[in-house]
């Protein structure tokens, strides 16, 4: 292709994505494909020889879009938003022009000097503690491609910190004897991606009971800790979430906070979902205690209007950061070396994206009031939601509802299972489960960026109909 096929191939792959999203609602949310499906239509081999753009966009129209799962629906309600933007794509699209690799300040000082500026800005605008911005000197932000990789490296981290700990403590012992003494805790509620990490670390991670309210509590955390001192173990990292996964549930950090400070414990707070929320001061109320927090994710790839891979992991010592991260051959080396400007030294992998351009172009094109008015529309639909399921005796709600989740059941697991069963096969919406206690819940999230009490309201009646026609059924 060449640049003058491009612009006109550009052109038209623009209007193919607008086209896309106006006419969203008339597609099925989920798609309507068995396993396998692709196999059938698309040959086994590459072509031997060039295949034209027209054919190709045909044959993404004719196998690629019926097996999309339309994330950007207004009644795709599963997991968490995955909100992307027109300005995070225009942005996008320039990134993959540049095709930097930007591992170094060498190796594209726009995007390592816009990573340092996009990163304090976001930090301001949550409100974190001055500790974690890279104009404060001592932390600072940098991006990742998922909360599973901020979570694994702030795991990292103090396990490299109380590793170099015991070493001096106790110099005859091997660091296979010193691992195997750490020991690392996270509520029974924490994201699967904690469990993870503990596995993939090699550390002993204790899952530990929560409150009536699914929250970690200082005082739960504190037994376990002396329990775990008294029987040998170094217990060094504590994983408290802020807006849990099943039902947007709270640990509460102050108290594990103050726990972890008196014992000198890394406390890491996975905000993945919930952390764009404290762009509005309202939310806040949920972060009190997050000056005893070393480190802390959050997805602007979630709630942030920025398309995925875009995920944020603040650090409150970056000293601590780079000397766990640390290789340094020559030929990564450059004139201006400064390790706390190359962020190859602040991730697991060399190469990444020039992921600022996207939050820069998101952060100016919506302003800070744009993205709490998208945040508090999300809010604000989620108890439109529960204001008219609270109107029908059949469905119970679970947990509270915090943010822009809405948790409810049936009267049983089996007709929970069924009605969620039921509303996926029917291609209308998308919903997952989550388990709380014994109970089969089905998670309502509120994920359309423009989503308005229509949709709500027409989600509501497939919902409510849908339970209508297996109760009846079941009777
Ligand atoms: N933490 C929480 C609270 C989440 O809800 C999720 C995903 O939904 C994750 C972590 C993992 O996120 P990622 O897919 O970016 O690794």
């Amino acid at each position: 292709m060449d640049s003058k096929e491009f612009r006109r191939r550009g052109r038209e792959m623009v209007d193919y994505i607008a086209d896309y999203f106006e006419n969203i609602e008339q597609r099925r949310v989920f798609p309507d494909v068995q396993p396998g499906y692709l196999k059938e239509l698309v040959p086994s081999e590459p072509p031997q020889h060039p295949d034209s753009w027209d054919n190709i966009m045909n044959d993404i129209t004719r196998c690629i879009l019926p097996g999309i799962t339309n994330w950007q629906h207004p009644h795709f309600h599963a997991y968490f938003p995955s909100n992307n933007s027109y300005p995070s794509m225009l942005a996008e699209f320039l990134v993959d022009a540049f095709g930097a690799v930007c591992f170094s300040w060498a190796s594209c000082p726009a995007s390592t000097e816009l990573e340092v500026i996009v990163m304090d800005w976001i930090a301001n605008m949550i409100a974190l503690p001055k500790k974690f911005l890279h104009s404060n000197g001592v932390g600072g932000g940098v991006t990742q491609s998922t909360a599973s990789e901020c979570i694994l490296i702030s795991m990292l981290v103090a396990r490299h910190k109380a590793l170099k700990n015991l070493s001096h403590l106790h110099q005859n012992l091997e660091p296979g004897v010193l691992l195997d003494k750490l020991v690392a805790y996270r509520s029974k509620y924490a994201h699967s991606c904690a469990e993870k990490t503990g596995m993939l670390s090699l550390v002993k991670m204790r899952e530990l009971d929560v409150d009536e309210k699914f929250s970690l509590r200082g005082n739960t955390l504190e037994k376990a800790i002396q329990e775990d001192k008294r029987n040998g173990l170094v217990p060094f990292y504590v994983f408290a979430t802020l807006g849990t996964t099943s039902v947007v549930s709270f640990d509460n950090i102050k108290e594990i906070g103050e726990v972890c400070s008196r014992e000198k414990i890394w406390l890491h707070v996975d905000a993945a979902y919930a952390g764009s929320a404290f762009v509005c001061p309202e939310f806040r109320v949920y972060m009190e205690g997050i000056e005893n927090v070393q480190s802390f994710d959050l997805n602007p790839q979630k709630w942030m209007l920025m398309n995925a891979e875009c995920s944020a992991l603040w650090i409150d010592d970056k000293e601590a950061l780079i000397d766990a991260m640390t290789v340094d051959p020559l030929y990564l080396q450059h004139n201006h070396s400064d390790k706390t400007e190359d962020f190859r030294h602040w991730s697991v992998t060399l190469g990444r994206r020039f992921r600022s351009l996207k939050m820069w172009a998101v952060l100016r094109s919506y302003g800070v009031t744009g993205l709490q008015n998208h945040i508090k529309n999300h809010c604000k639909m989620a108890k439109y939601f529960e204001t008219l399921m609270l109107t029908d005796a059949r469905f119970q709600i679970v947990g509270q509802v915090t943010l822009g989740l809405v948790c409810f059941k049936l009267r049983d697991n089996q007709l929970t299972e069924k009605l969620l069963s039921s509303l996926n096969s029917s291609g209308k919406m998308h919903l997952v489960p989550a388990a709380v206690n014994d109970d089969y819940i089905i998670r309502f999230a509120v994920c359309f960026q423009k989503i308005n009490e229509d949709h709500i309201r027409k989600s509501w009646e497939i919902i409510r109909d849908t339970a209508t026609k297996i109760l009846n059924d079941t009777e």
